[in-house]
């Protein structure tokens, strides 16, 4: 068997320091030729000696030359900036990419390695809900897999296999309902931002994890299965499920339900990615139903968390809605992290970000950079302005 080439996009990460994890498990099957990280120079120079790639990118460009000298002693190429992160994907000796890195700025690596003719482990659910629509027709025209690791998204994929022709009636996504299920706006309007980074049943990134709390990373999720499936939104429901075992399920044509089970760790979803369509043997540890006498399930409540019915709305607009929705919500979490805006306010800066930016029915690559970049300048003019009331407020 030849060895699958991987590009990991985002290395320092949540998902990128997993992937490596299960990279590094089966030295036979996966070779490592790039990784990139954002700022974290420390850990990408740790990484690099480990897995020996052929290039390192490091984006934040002052960090260049602290990551060359450090690599002074082995073969590597030391690439700087973001636009190289579109460059190295491109490399004929790549078979992969995985896309785990943060926010809208994978939309443009992950697009240049679809055209490039490489597979796609595809983390970064923001590339789909911003241009989700341009992304698959990429993918049919370049004829490349696009493989979720999102859990809900695998889950559904995974129940997918074995499914060619049948006609799918429904999904239902799971969620956790993150560290705030079943508190009201009352109790919402003062919690902190170190209340909202407890998740209970997962570690992830600081921005997902906020996603979690508000039922943002939901709505993203419904935008990325509608363009993953091919589906409608009235075919997408959301149901609340605490013990996060029930990954995600499938409803087909007449009426059986296929789910997915496991513990709540990304190194499943992350390993089907890679190894898909086998499914290999490793040592996680297994699920025990008596461990959890009770799966339940739950409505989600969208009046206290706002952020799943703006998604909904945004999917239903269609065009560019969803990149407005997703660039004011990365400047609202963003912004919460900072403690300048309070959680009730983030779904308030991105309803009124999605009034006032410019909506457009289709859109090209350039478009979608142009309305998240304006988008993102409306939201933080409101996060300035909410800064200061909140600020009094407190
Ligand atoms: P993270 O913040 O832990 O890691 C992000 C990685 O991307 C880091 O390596 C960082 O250096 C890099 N990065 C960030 N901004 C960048 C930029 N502008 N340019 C280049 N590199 C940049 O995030 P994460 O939790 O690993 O999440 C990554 C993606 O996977 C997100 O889209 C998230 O929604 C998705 N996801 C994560 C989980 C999880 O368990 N963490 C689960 C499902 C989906
Ligand atoms: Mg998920």
């Amino acid at each position: 068997m030849s060895k699958k080439r991987i590009a990991l996009l985002g290395a320092t990460g949540s998902i990128g320091t997993q992937a490596l994890e299960v990279v590094q498990a089966y030295p036979e099957r996966f070779d490592i030729q790039v990784l990139t990280a954002a700022t974290n120079a420390e850990l990408l120079v740790q990484q690099a000696r480990t897995f020996r790639p052929r290039v390192v990118v490091i984006a934040d460009e002052s960090k260049y030359l602290g990551v060359k000298n450090a690599l002074r002693d082995i073969p590597v190429t030391v690439l700087a900036g973001e636009a190289a992160l579109e460059e190295v994907v491109r490399d004929g000796a790549i078979d992969l990419v995985i896309s785990a890195l943060v926010g809208s700025a994978g939309l443009r690596p992950t697009v240049a390695a679809i055209r490039a003719g490489k597979d796609i482990a595809l983390a970064n659910k923001e590339t789909l809900v911003v241009a989700g629509q341009l992304v698959m027709e990429l993918v049919q025209k370049h004829g490349v897999n696009l493989l979720p690791v999102d859990s809900e998204h695998s889950a559904i994929f995974q129940c997918m296999v074995g499914e060619a022709g049948a006609t799918v009636d429904k999904i239902y996504l799971t969620a956790s309902g993150g560290p705030f299920r079943g508190k009201n706006r009352e109790y919402l309007t003062s919690v902190s931002c170190e209340q909202a980074l407890r998740h209970p049943n997962w570690v992830m990134g600081a921005k997902i994890t906020i996603d979690s709390a508000t039922l943002m990373n939901k709505g993203l999720e419904v935008i990325e299965a509608k363009w993953l499936f091919g589906l409608q939104a009235r075919q997408i429901d959301v149901v609340v499920h605490p013990q996060s075992i029930v990954h995600s399920l499938v409803q087909f044509a007449d009426g059986s339900i296929k789910a997915q089970l496991g513990l709540p760790d990304m190194k499943l979803p992350i390993q089907y990615a890679l190894t898909y369509p086998d499914r290999v043997e490793n040592n996680f540890k297994r699920f025990n139903f008596v461990d959890f006498p009770e799966l339940t399930f739950e409505r989600p409540d969208t009046v206290a968390f706002r952020n799943l019915a703006l998604a909904y709305q945004a999917m239903e607009a269609g065009g560019n809605m969803p990149c407005i929705l997703n660039a004011a919500n990365e400047v609202v979490v963003a912004a919460f992290l900072k403690g300048n805006v309070g959680f009730l306010q983030m779904s308030d800066i991105i309803e009124e970000t999605m009034q006032r930016a410019v909506h457009m029915a289709a859109a090209t690559l350039d478009d979608y950079m142009e309305t998240d970049r304006k988008s993102r300048e409306i939201a933080v003019e409101l996060v300035t302005k909410a800064k200061n009331l909140y600020h009094i407020a407190k």
